[in-house]
């Protein structure tokens, strides 16, 4: 019979790519399409596997956002009460493609799935709060930015709200999150980066900021002994030289290599550096396998054929 409980545990972070491809507005329709290739890639790999599934919600905030700044007549919900809405929705979508992959690839029928809400410690004075950098919902008019009480920003396609990007330190339920890998759920988790608290005597409050989910999943990867950690998006890897004639990309790299590099400056805050440094952080403190990929390359990168690995 096989033993489970002896399955490696892969904790896979999908980016925003894996829900809405570019150029997409994010129908219910598109989303539950383009979850089929990955998802298919999730089900061959739950034989050898205990599966944990992170994600982003970039897009699926920001169209939540717009429908409420667009009608006066409900109240407004804050951040943290959005960003659960967008775990929820998310986390169906995921579970119901997923549940679809596993039938027709005649793998399980009988696994089951638990979609958390999930809240991620971080500290209030995390100095994240005092400068936020994270853009998040619709784009504004100089006038329309004017009239509204958020932090703004100013971006290249219009005023954005801008929030704090505070690091992780610990998902709140990561034992219970253990538990139930242990007890063969496949766990859909730390969606959007997962939901912000602080510590308040003795309980957790939201705050409004979002976290990275690229760092969050690294947090989490840790804390559950994540045997390999894959950060899935929508490029090869990580490169050296992004965007200009030099362009390399990293395959397997040496640690102390891959640090000169993060030094040097080639992947920016908010797009391929907090992947690097997810990875990085988990190499570091675990010695496991932690690999940036492409989102089609998911079984291949855990083959050792593609994305960017770091090694000792
Ligand atoms: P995700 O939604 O998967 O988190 P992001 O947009 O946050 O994706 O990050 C992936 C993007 O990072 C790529 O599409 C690419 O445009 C950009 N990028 C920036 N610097 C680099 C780099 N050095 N190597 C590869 N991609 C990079
Ligand atoms: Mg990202």
């Amino acid at each position: 019979m096989e033993n489970k409980r002896k399955k490696p545990i892969l904790l896979t972070a999908f980016g925003g790519n894996a829900l809405i491809r570019s150029g997409q507005k994010g129908t219910a329709e598109e989303q539950i399409e383009n979850l089929n290739m990955p998802m298919k890639q999730i089900a061959r790999l739950s034989r050898k596997y205990r599966v944990v599934i992170t994600h982003g919600n970039g897009p699926q905030i920001g169209n939540l956002l717009l429908q409420q700044e667009s009608c006066d007549e409900v109240p407004k919900m804050p951040l943290e009460i959005i960003g659960a809405q967008t775990q929820g929705q998310i986390g169906y979508m995921i579970e119901s493609s997923l549940e679809t992959a596993l039938f027709e690839t005649g793998i399980n029928s009988e696994q089951y799935f638990a979609t958390l809400i999930t809240y991620v410690l971080v500290d209030e004075d995390d100095p994240a709060f005092q400068q936020p950098t994270k853009p998040i919902g619709p784009f504004y008019t100089k006038e329309e930015a004017a009239g509204l009480s958020y932090n703004m920003i100013k971006t290249a396609k219009g005023h954005r709200r801008v929030v704090a990007s505070p690091k992780p330190i610990a998902i709140v339920a990561h034992r219970e999150i253990k538990k139930l890998i242990e007890m063969d759920f496949i766990v859909i988790c730390c969606g959007g980066g997962g939901i912000p608290v602080i510590h308040k005597e003795r309980k957790f409050c939201g705050v409004e900021a979002v976290i990275d989910k690229d760092l969050a999943s690294s947090v989490l990867a840790r804390e559950i002994n994540a045997d390999i950690f894959v950060v899935a998006s929508d490029v090869d890897g990580a490169a050296i030289h992004w965007g200009s004639p030099d362009q390399r990309l990293l395959k397997k790299v040496p640690l102390d290599e891959m640090e000169q590099y993060i030094q040097e400056g080639h992947f920016p805050a908010g797009s391929m550096g907090p992947k690097v440094e997810s990875i990085r952080q988990f190499f570091s403190n675990t010695g496991n396998r932690g690999i940036i990929c492409k989102l089609e390359d998911i079984e291949k990168a855990i083959g050792g054929k593609a994305g960017t690995e770091i090694i000792k």
